[in-house]
């Protein structure tokens, strides 16, 4: 049977907290939605966008008598955020969050949280380049992995709770420690970002020598990055800031193998050069079968012909 909250509280309505309303009413996932934001704009919009059932823009008021309360903030945000909501949590209320970063989420909200409360750090990986309630849409956590950390004495049944309601968004559960999770996101996710951050920025310095170029040719290779680097630079700051450890590590071995193609190219070893791209092509293969994409060519964009047809 699909879970039922009587009450859930969504603190954030961006692009996450946004797609989490739309299937908690699409789905029956909760009676009543209470929506937070810090301001009155994107309160308004959420509004106008019907997203919930109440909106304030206090999160104490919000989680009162929640059942079920997902923290969607900017992960540099979450220590204010449970600051704020400590006093007024229902007794048996799971918290929950959606950070891109674990660790430092744990470090900043545990202090915060009541003994009567169960909190499990969650993170759903979905997502787009889009931010605001405007950006969100429904499904986006179909097919997706949800990670939890919980912490050592997360009590069970909370747990599987939580785990319903993510299924129940067609979401499929994998638990890890905080900072497993935080090393294995600096390689998928973080250094990805990083590095289209930094291509598209070398580029933009290369200024008026290419100016034109760039956005005239970019389809050849250059446009990939430019979706990566258009992501919401507040949340990447913090995210940046808050798995710093595992991000310099990553960038660190990044910096080394990179080294070892331009050496490679420099020394015209064609072996080598062929060997890594070899493997990296049977990367892509994988992640198909997996089923994390599809085996369209382009990632599946529409080219001349399929435009007029
Ligand atoms: P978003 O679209 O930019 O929305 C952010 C929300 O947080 C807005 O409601 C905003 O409120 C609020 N907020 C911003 N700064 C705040 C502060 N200092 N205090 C309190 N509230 C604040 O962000 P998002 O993409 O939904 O990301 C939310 C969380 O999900 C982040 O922790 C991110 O790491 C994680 N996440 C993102 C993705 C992704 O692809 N985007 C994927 C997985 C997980 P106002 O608009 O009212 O200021």
């Amino acid at each position: 049977m699909t879970i039922q909250f009587d009450r859930i509280a969504l603190i954030g309505i961006g692009l996450i907290g946004s797609s989490l309303a739309h299937d908690i009413k699409r789905l029956g996932l909760a009676k009543e939605v209470v929506i937070a934001s810090r301001s009155a704009d994107t309160l308004k919009r959420a509004e106008e966008l019907q997203l919930g059932d109440r909106y304030t823009t206090s999160s104490a008021e919000a989680v009162k008598d929640a059942d079920l309360v997902i923290v969607s903030v900017p992960v540099g945000a979450s220590g204010s955020v449970a600051k704020e909501i400590s006093g007024s949590l229902k007794p048996g209320a799971i918290v929950t969050d959606v950070g891109s970063t674990k660790a430092s989420v744990i470090a900043q909200m545990q202090p915060h949280m009541p003994d009567h409360v169960h909190f499990i750090p969650g993170h759903p990986l979905a997502g787009t380049e889009k931010s605001g309630p405007d950006a969100g849409f429904p499904g986006l956590f179909e097919g997706r992995w949800c990670i939890f950390t919980p912490l050592a004495d997360t009590d069970e049944a909370a747990l599987a709770a939580l785990s319903r309601f993510w299924e129940a968004l067609g979401s499929k559960i994998d638990v890890m420690d905080p900072e497993h999770h935080d090393k294995v996101l600096a390689i998928v996710s973080h250094l990805p970002h990083l590095i289209a951050f930094n291509i598209v920025g070398t580029a933009d310095d290369l200024g008026t020598v290419t100016q034109s170029e760039v956005i005239k040719y970019s389809a050849s290779g250059f446009r990939d990055f430019t979706r990566l680097a258009a992501s919401d630079p507040t949340m990447w700051r913090d995210v940046c800031l808050h798995n710093k450890d595992a991000i310099l590590e990553m960038l660190a071995r990044f910096s080394e193998d990179l080294a070892y193609l331009q050496r490679a190219i420099r020394w015209g070893e064609g072996d080598k050069i062929f060997d890594l791209f070899t493997r990296t092509r049977a990367i892509r293969r994988s992640i198909i079968e997996a089923g994390q994409d599809v085996d369209a060519p382009d990632f599946g964009r529409p080219h001349t012909l399929d435009k007029k047809s």
